[in-house]
Formats: structure tokens, sequence, C-alpha cells
């Protein structure tokens, strides 16, 4: 019977749709999740001054 592959087939796409969902959400992210509390700009997390403005992060 036609159903009874189709689903299976189903949910396996939608665990892949999940999980590569999931890479695109990580891939849009930015690199860094800190920002500069002076100039509000993106800062990475082992930066010690933000390069912009010299705030100390
Ligand atoms: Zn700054």
């Amino acid at each position: 019977m036609f159903l009874m592959w189709i689903i299976p087939l189903l949910l396996i796409i939608l665990v892949v749709y999940a999980i590569s969902g999931n890479g695109l959400v990580h891939a849009f992210k930015p690199i860094s999740n800190r920002a500069c509390p002076q100039c509000g700009r993106a800062a990475q997390n082992d930066w010690k001054n933000c390069p912009h403005c010299g705030q100390i992060l």
C-alpha cells in the first residue's frame, strides 16, 4: 500500500529538514553573540577591547 512507506519517508524528510533547518539557523547567526556596550558593534568572544572604540569588553 502506498501509505505504508510514504509515512516513514515523510518522517525521515521531516527529521532531515529539522536538522538542516538548525544548521541554517547556525549559519545565519553572527560569528559572535557579543556586542560592544559602547558602540554596539559585534565583538568576538576572545576580544579584550573593542577595535572600533577601544571599550573594554
Ligand atoms: Zn565599541
